[in-house]
């Protein structure tokens, strides 16, 4: 999952970075309105962390121009607290949550996980896919079971794949999905991770669909 932090106090932008970072996630960066308008509006983002005052052009103005050109990621905005009518600007203006400032990075973290699992169409953290669960409250997956090993770019596809269960991903949007920005974005690299993906997990729960790309799960049951 790739997202973008817009916020520019630095210490701040830096904070939640290596927050997500270590949480596993791909995380592109911008300290102000316009650049993060213009990232918003050319790259595929799971979800956005935007402060609401920025320099260039405040929050809501991007948040408004996003909507207006059906940018439809999830947005989570960050408001000064007790300033009650941000909460409500930003919500009416097609924010999906906000958190007021200051705030405890658990927060942040807990309101990222539910805005990517509901807007995957998943109501809880837990997500199974035959014999195998992944726990994104954790970022641990099990297979039966018994937790397995992955570094944090096989974790990234298989979060990405289970989120996306039974749906055909393009090796495209892998890329764009799991890279942030800075990445080397050869197509190669997935097939290398899936490949890895496959010693560590049943093989056939990853099918290759040709020409299109993979699809996890497709052929076991609903749990
Ligand atoms: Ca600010």
């Amino acid at each position: 999952m790739r997202l973008l932090v817009v916020e520019d106090d630095r210490d701040l932008n830096r904070q939640l970075v290596s927050a997500l970072s270590e949480a596993g996630y791909a995380v592109d960066t911008a300290f102000d309105g316009e650049e993060g308008h213009f990232l918003g509006d050319t790259e595929p983002y799971d979800a956005v962390i935007l402060d609401l005052g920025l320099p260039q052009m405040d929050g809501l103005s991007v948040l408004e121009q996003w909507r207006r050109d059906e940018r439809n990621m999830p947005v989570l905005i960050l408001t000064a607290r007790d300033r009650w009518s941000d909460k409500v600007a930003g919500m009416d203006a097609g924010a999906d949550d906000y958190v007021a400032k200051p705030f405890h990075m658990e927060e942040i973290l807990a309101r990222v996980r539910a805005l990517l699992r509901r807007s995957a169409g998943h109501a809880k953290n837990e997500i199974e896919v035959g014999p195998l669960r992944l726990d994104a409250g954790s970022s641990r997956v099990t297979l039966d079971g018994s937790p397995i090993k992955l570094t944090a770019h096989e974790y990234r596809l298989l979060a990405y794949l289970m989120h996306h269960r039974g749906r055909v991903v393009s090796r495209t949007e892998l890329i764009e999905h799991l890279y942030d920005q800075d990445f080397d974005r050869d197509s190669n690299t997935i097939e290398v991770f899936v490949g890895r993906l496959r010693k560590k997990i049943p093989a056939e729960l990853i099918e290759t669909v040709r020409g299109l790309g993979y699809c996890l799960g497709s052929r076991v049951d609903e749990a």
